[in-house]
């Protein structure tokens, strides 16, 4: 190693080394994958280092190759000039860390030019696809092409990559929302810039994209929140077209009443009843699905207190807890299973259903109170259809059809608005990008076993410690299987608020050594807490640093991140 280089160990590129050897690179790495696909230019790195954390971490340049070999040649001078290479799909990890490397300077490979749909096999239900592919791209295909096949998709932007999220082991909501759960056959490209096809012993296997285990130790996981290769093809189980589905929503009557709610999902989970990833909200995360953040109603504190947080629910008619999910099936089945969800949770809270035609009902009216100011024919028209929704104010009953679309596979934009709760700028129409738009969210997401026994432990455990540093405690309960539920914890602050900043910075760190310490590991991690994941799990430590060493000698990728690269 030359010591005019900057390398891994000395990565600093304000030296005039460091420079000089970045543009050395810069200009191998245009040669492999073209100018313009190469930005090394200040603002361009400013603009692709933003995040929704407290803080962000500048990087060298970014780098958008277009193919297999591409990404293999990138590696492979990366190995050469020892420097860290980041990958990303589309990099929309909004929360958790965007498209930012845990230190400064590291080389981001964004691979949203590899957007191809190379297969789609309607009887067997499977795509195979690039990382590039975006939900919208996915679902639009199987629409224009009216293929019987649903996606599921997450309530995140309609750009997010499908195969980044699985990696990541993101949810969605249908009976299909464990995405790594329904990948199945990866190509990949590893720190060596060698590239390995999943499957067991047999590369061509016929069952690549239909049976994940293949033959021999299963691989595929070594991939999934790690730093052990580039994912550069994926494929991807889809859900036939149900033959019937409905919306239901459910609002639980009062908190006390929560851990029994806790306990009716869990059984009607492992019954089948409910097949799909329930998403259940507190009162302040519903909040901000409906507008900005009150300040105004903080009474010189940092916080809303729980009164004013009550005058918000009775405003809009929300309670402590509100549930979205779907059932799924023939009609007969659905039947029965409205029923025996109506049987076991009535008795807990009010619990409601939405087929396409109220669902239309529900557009219309929010099309027409859009509309009445115009005039009172409008008007007219809004009040006559709205006893056939509900009771609803018209911020929720706007947000429903949205919500029904994106339980039926289709992504949009509704949900991702709420990242803009303390932000100074309202959402844009269309195009929402929180961490370009300055937006403050960060995410952790313990798991639980689920059982209202349990809720009621970690909710006891982390609501004072929201308590403690001045914020407003939002959560949402979602079932990941019937046998284990996650609690998402989101932290909202404002990016222009430095001392708000510095409250959830520390409120996170205290969260995450809380949730870890108390037995609820989360089911994925920000980079915040990628910093110390791995200090007291000396086992497991030390096997994954010895594999991440002999597959990486030179710690090329993603140096740190979930597997650190010394015992
Ligand atoms: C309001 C809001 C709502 C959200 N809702 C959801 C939700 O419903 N479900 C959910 O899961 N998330 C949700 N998110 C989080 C996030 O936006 C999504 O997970 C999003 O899909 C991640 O961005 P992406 O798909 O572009 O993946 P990327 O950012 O490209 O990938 C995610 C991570 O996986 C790794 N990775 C990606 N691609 C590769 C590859 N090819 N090879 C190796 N490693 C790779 C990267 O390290 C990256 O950090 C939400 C965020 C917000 C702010």
């Amino acid at each position: 190693m030359s010591s005019q280089r900057a390398t891994l160990e000395n990565p600093d590129e304000t030296t005039a080394a460091g420079d000089t050897v970045r543009k050395a690179l810069y200009e191998k790495l245009v040669a492999l994958v073209g100018e313009g696909h190469v930005l090394m230019q200040e603002d361009d790195r400013q603009k692709h280092s933003k995040t929704t954390l407290p803080y962000s971490k500048a990087c060298a340049l970014i780098l958008y190759p277009s193919t297999a070999l591409e990404v293999q040649g990138i590696i492979k001078l990366a190995n050469e000039y020892r420097w860290p290479v980041w990958p990303f799909s589309r990099g929309n990890n909004w929360g958790y860390g965007t498209k930012n490397a845990l230190k400064e300077n590291a080389i981001i490979l964004v691979l949203e030019r590899m957007n191809r749909i190379i297969e789609v096999n309607e009887s067997l239900a499977y795509a195979v696809i690039e990382p590039g592919v975006s939900q919208k791209q996915l679902n639009d295909y199987l629409k224009e092409n009216k293929i019987n096949l649903w996606l599921d998709c997450t309530d995140s932007t309609p750009n997010g990559s499908i195969l980044g999220n699985a990696i990541e082991r993101g949810y969605g909501y249908t009976p299909y929302g464990d995405h790594f759960g329904h990948l199945c056959g990866l190509e990949v490209v590893l720190p060596n810039g060698g590239l390995l096809k999943t499957g067991g012993e047999h590369s061509s296997a016929k069952t690549w994209n239909t049976h994940k285990w293949g033959s021999g130790p299963y691989v595929e996981g070594l991939f999934s929140q790690s730093n052990l290769g580039v994912v550069v093809k994926g494929g991807v189980w889809l859900m036939p077209k149900p033959e019937d589905f409905r919306l239901f929503t459910f609002e639980v009557r009062s908190d006390d009443r929560l851990p029994e709610v806790i306990n009716a999902l869990r059984e009607l989970s492992l019954a089948g009843t409910i097949q799909c990833h329930t998403h259940m909200v507190n009162d302040f995360q519903m909040l901000s699905l409906l507008g900005p953040y009150p300040y105004d109603k903080r009474d010189g504190k940092t916080h809303l207190s729980d009164a004013a947080l009550g005058e918000f629910r009775k405003k809009f008619r929300i309670p402590r807890w509100s549930l979205v999910g779907g059932l799924y099936g023939a009609p007969d089945v659905l039947k029965m299973n409205r029923k025996k969800l109506k049987k076991r949770l009535c008795g807990l809270g009010d619990i409601d259903f939405f087929d396409d035609k109220k669902i239309s009902a529900a557009k219309k009216f929010a099309d027409f109170h859009a509309k009445s100011k115009e005039g009172s024919v409008s008007r007219i028209v809004a009040s006559l259809l709205k006893p056939f929704i509900s009771l609803k104010p018209i911020k929720l009953i706007q947000l429903i059809p949205d919500i029904h679309d994106i339980l039926k596979g289709v992504p949009n934009e509704s949900i991702l608005a709420s990242a803009y709760f303390k932000s100074s700028s309202r959402p844009p129409e269309s195009n929402l990008n929180p961490a370009e738009d300055g937006c403050g969210i960060m995410w952790l997401a313990p798991t639980l076993p689920a059982t209202g026994e349990a809720a009621e432990e970690l909710l006891k455990l982390v609501k004072p410690i929201y308590e403690s540093h001045g914020f407003e405690f939002s959560g949402c309960f979602t079932i990941i299987n019937p046998r284990t539920f996650f609690l998402l914890m989101g932290i909202f602050f404002d990016q222009k608020d430095h001392e708000e900043k510095a409250r959830a910075l520390n409120l996170y760190h205290e969260l995450n050594r809380a949730v870890k310490s108390g037995g609820f590991p989360q089911y994925r991690l920000g980079l915040p807490a990628m910093e110390n994941f791995m200090e007291n799990e000396n086992e497991i430590h030390d096997l994954l640093a010895r594999i991440k060493k002999a597959a990486d000698p030179n710690g090329i990728l993603a140096p740190g991140r979930y597997i650190a690269s010394t015992a």
